[in-house]
């Protein structure tokens, strides 16, 4: 009987440069959003580490409970037009983002990435864009809307339709507010208002803001309704 051997892959990159390796991102800050959902800003460490994109996720760690794949909310300050912080916004529901929604600043968490597809912002200039976003799908739409008021003269109107279940469970409220001064048209609405809530609520009224142009890009993104 023969067999055939085949030659081992040979090693093109050092591992250290491939998406399967988890760095130490420490917490540079902790912000709650909601009752359930924080935003934490992470350092990447001094070691060279893969640029992250708009719209792209990474896989982050909390050692010793596990990973889960966690959009980038927001790119921190950035030098040279490289960010070199990580905002993620996450919702607690099971053992890995409950883990990561406790850790406070100081922690390392384990970052792995980026994976995904990235938000073409530039390739919306000169035209009107339109974000719908439900609940945590506003987390990786957040980008979009940073990344476009940095350059606010390049696009035509900024839409920004947001849904929430309650007014509690809206995220970034004091943002939106200061994204409405800059010249984003931001329309709220929530499933079940309660008694203090003034904007929007059921299906009908969100479709009430109609962009109206024709040049148009357009995101949209909505959370997994689990209940
Ligand atoms: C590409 C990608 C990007 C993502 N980006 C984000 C992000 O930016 N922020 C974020 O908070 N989440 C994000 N998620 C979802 C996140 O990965 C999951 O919530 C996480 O994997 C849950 O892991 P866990 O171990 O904490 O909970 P598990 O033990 O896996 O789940 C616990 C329970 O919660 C339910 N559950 C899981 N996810 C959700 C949810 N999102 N809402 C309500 N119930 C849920 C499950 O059905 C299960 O019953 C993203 C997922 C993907 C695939």
């Amino acid at each position: 009987m023969t067999s055939r051997r085949t030659a081992a892959p040979a090693l093109t990159e050092p591992a250290a440069e491939t998406a399967a390796v988890p760095r130490f991102y420490r917490v540079a800050s902790r912000r709650e959003d909601t009752a359930d959902t924080v935003t934490l800003e992470l350092t990447e460490p001094a070691q060279a580490v893969p640029a992250f994109a708009p719209g792209q996720f990474a896989m982050l760690t909390a050692f010793g409970v596990g990973e889960v794949p966690i959009s980038v909310s927001g790119l921190g300050d950035s030098a040279g037009g490289r960010a070199h912080r990580l905002e993620h916004t996450l919702r607690a529901v099971g053992a890995v983002t409950r883990a990561l929604h406790a850790a406070p600043p100081g922690s390392l968490i384990g970052v792995r990435g980026p994976f995904g597809t990235s938000w073409d912002v530039a390739s919306a200039a000169g035209r009107d864009i339109v974000i719908v976003a439900g609940g945590i799908g506003l987390a990786p739409l957040r980008p979009v809307v940073l990344t476009a008021l940095a350059d606010r003269s390049r696009y035509g109107r900024i839409v920004l339709l947001v849904g929430a279940r309650t007014p509690g469970d809206l995220l970034y409220i004091d943002e939106m507010e200061r994204w409405r001064r800059d010249g984003v048209e931001v329309v709220i609405t929530v499933d079940r208002a309660d008694s203090g809530w003034s904007g929007g609520s059921g299906w009908s009224r969100r479709s009430s803001s109609r962009p109206g142009s024709c040049r148009t890009t357009a995101w949209h993104l909505s959370a997994a309704r689990t209940s």
